[in-house]
């Protein structure tokens, strides 16, 4: 649907360019619920504006269904945007608001009328539909924007940091509802978060952005249990990193005699490497296992949280899932124990 070839992003000139997106492909499908997800400044909004059509890119090349966008204005592109901000018109009603982009494409008025009941009951705000936009809560102003900006039926909808000004339990609530008008609008979605759990939730396929780059491309499964890079480890979820020694499909880590069996990615080679093991993958308390000292405890309702320290000085968090007993078995604070890794757990990292 969507092909993204070689896009490279300067702006300004001389001494005072900035290069916000280098070299970027990437290929969204048809009906997929794609996010760009990254730190603030790493390019996402310049991305989607490229897509939009707000900004030409430097180098590279736009295609939507095959064809080459690159040049052509926002409104002759079948996309449309929310913004961050929302953008509505206050002393307008909801109703006036979601009619009035298609009234600025002259379509006629019952098709208008028509359009907007279906956007209402769409969004779930038939009831509101005469109120004022400034005299309606963030989240149902939220809709609002959703529903102006699928009225005109785009083909893409480009989403910005939509849901970073609610609370939340709005968020996580519009998070289930924009699931829900992607599948049953079919209207593809390139969604912009830097909030990974956001991310993990909602999409189909994440882009992991870092400095105008795109680090990796994965299903949330994949970039969490197999991101590539440190970058994207640390960014996605809560990790511990150890080192390693790699040789063939396993690694050793120092001070344990076993063998990790693990996936090698590629271009890594045998020798010292950065491993990942996410914190809920650690056991603490076993027979075998690596020794580590009990530092802090921390109990954070629907799990218990271990900080320990490896006899090198590398600190390891575990997250231990709460019983409904609580967890009343771990060492305490000051001894020394044993953590043992769940089979499957090592990720080798390329950094
Ligand atoms: P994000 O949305 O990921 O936070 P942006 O795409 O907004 O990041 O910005 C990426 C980088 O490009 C930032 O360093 C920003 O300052 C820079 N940038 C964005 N737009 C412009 C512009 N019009 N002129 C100069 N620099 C810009
Ligand atoms: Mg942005």
């Amino acid at each position: 649907m969507i092909e993204i070839q070689n896009v490279t992003k300067v702006f300004g000139a001389g001494d005072s360019a900035f290069t916000a997106l280098r070299d970027v492909s990437v290929t969204i499908a048809e009906n997929e619920f794609f996010t760009l997800l990254g730190p603030s400044g790493c390019g996402k909004t310049t991305l989607l504006r490229l897509i939009a059509g707000f900004e030409p890119p430097t180098m590279g090349a736009i295609l939507l269904s095959g064809r080459d966008i690159s040049r052509l204005p926002p409104n002759k592109r079948p996309v449309n945007t929310v913004f961050q901000n929302y953008a509505l018109f206050p002393h307008m009603s909801v109703a006036q608001n979601i009619a009035f982009g298609l009234e600025m494409l002259g379509k006629p008025k019952a098709e208008v009328q028509s359009t907007v009941d279906e956007m209402l009951r769409l969004v779930r705000m038939e009831e509101l539909k005469d109120r004022r936009t400034s005299e309606i809560s963030g989240g149902q102003q939220q809709r609002v924007a959703l529903a102006r900006a699928l009225a005109p039926h785009p083909e893409v909808l480009l989403l910005d940091e939509p849901l970073s000004a609610l609370d939340l339990k709005l968020r996580k609530e519009m998070q289930i509802e924009l699931k829900r008008l992607q599948s049953e609008t079919g209207i593809t979605f390139v969604f912009v978060t830097h909030d990974q759990e956001e991310a993990l939730t909602m999409s189909d396929r994440v882009a992991v952005m870092s400095a105008g780059r795109i680090l990796q491309i994965g299903s949330p499964q994949e970039i969490y249990q197999r991101p590539a890079e440190r970058f994207v480890a640390n960014f996605i979820g809560e990790s511990n990193f150890l080192d390693a020694t790699l040789a063939g499909d396993g690694v050793t880590l120092a001070g344990d005699d076993a063998t990790y069996p693990v996936n090698r990615p590629e271009g890594v080679t045998d020798g010292k490497v950065s491993v990942l093991v996410r914190p809920e993958h650690i056991g603490i308390g076993g027979d075998t296992g690596l020794s580590a000292k009990m530092e802090t405890i921390v109990y954070s309702g629907e799990a218990t949280v271990a900080h320990l320290r490896l006899p090198d000085g590398t600190a390891i968090k575990a997250r231990l899932s709460n019983t409904p007993q609580g967890r009343g078995d771990l060492p305490a604070e000051g001894e020394t124990t044993t953590i043992s890794i769940a089979p499957g757990a090592i990720t080798v990292l390329r950094d």
